[in-house]
């Protein structure tokens, strides 16, 4: 990878970090301590990136509003990409010449019971079908980044996750970060754990064998999908657009990977009129949450 340019996606959930649903939510005191260990996993990350030669590296802060990672404690030589952007690519703005991505921290599908607070895109949705199969996060954001030629080398999160990639995409290199509550209990062994799990995550960037001729992951088209809720009041609420619906299910159909994702967006976290004014609505809550994200530090 010497004289590559490295993308990595960085989520919560699967970080070191993360022991409780807490520590997910923002603004809690568990989000920040948890915030502090995200940082951390990064900076191990990238140092193991830079070891191996690599001539840049972009961190795209992924979870929630995109406002985790804490700027003064990351690696200098890091470019970090804040907050929510609609494209070039969907979600993460530009990709400032990536030539690879790793998937740093991130969680199973939705529907998935061995999952540490699985989910697919948002917690209100038990589960996403597409053509009869559940799917994952990973599979969309690596669609996203397959049409600018950025392949997916590497990821971490906890052990039911790593399974699904590794079942979509067997070329990634997986690194499991599992969470015990017994050791959560223990304040030593917690801490000493994360020092092991995020060990793990350097040696593992380490051993990437090679991120030349990786192929490119897209889900193929087209697409009959089924976005079940948890609740069917939640379903009704969050379909303003139309589609159509039968109790916590909502169901369309898309011949493009792009307009799929899009209404997966829209009736995952979009009113109506939000989305509309998506162009002006979306800067303007970036520097809402850029603020929020400076409280308590
Ligand atoms: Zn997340």
């Amino acid at each position: 990878m010497k004289g590559k340019i490295a993308y990595i996606v960085a989520d919560l959930e699967g970080s070191t970090g993360a022991w409780t649903k807490a520590h997910t939510l923002l603004a809690t005191p568990e989000w920040q301590e948890a915030r502090v260990e995200l940082t951390r996993d990064l900076n191990a990350a990238a140092g193991a990136l830079f070891e191996r030669g690599v001539k840049g590296v972009v961190v795209k802060d992924f979870h929630r509003t995109g406002y985790n990672l804490i700027p003064a404690y990351l690696d200098r030589r890091v470019k970090l990409v804040s907050g929510y952007y609609t494209g070039p690519a969907v979600g993460y703005g530009k990709l400032y010449g990536a030539d690879f991505a790793l998937f740093v921290g991130l969680h199973a599908a939705g529907g998935n019971e061995k999952g540490f607070l699985a989910h697919t895109l948002t917690s209100r949705i038990a589960e996403i079908l597409v053509n009869g199969k559940r799917i994952c996060e990973s599979e969309l954001f690596a669609t996203v980044l397959s049409a600018f030629r950025v392949p997916l080398a590497f990821f971490s999160g906890c052990p039911a996750a790593c399974q699904e990639v590794k079942g979509r995409m067997n070329w990634v290199v997986t690194c499991a970060i599992p969470k015990d509550p017994l050791v959560y209990q223990n304040r030593n062994k917690r801490e000493e754990f994360i020092l092991q799990s995020r060990e793990g995550l350097r040696q593992s960037i380490l051993e990437i064998p090679t991120v030349e001729g990786l192929p490119l992951f897209a889900m193929k088209p087209p697409f009959d999908c089924r976005v079940i809720f948890q609740e069917e009041a939640e379903a009704r609420k969050m379909n303003a657009w139309g589609f159509p619906q039968e109790g916590r299910i909502i169901r369309f159909h898309a011949e493009e990977f792009l307009e799929m994702y899009e209404n997966l967006l829209k009736i995952a976290y979009f009113p109506r009129l939000a989305y509309t004014l998506r162009y002006l609505v979306i800067p303007l809550t970036r520097v809402v949450w850029r603020i929020q994200s400076l409280k308590h530090l």
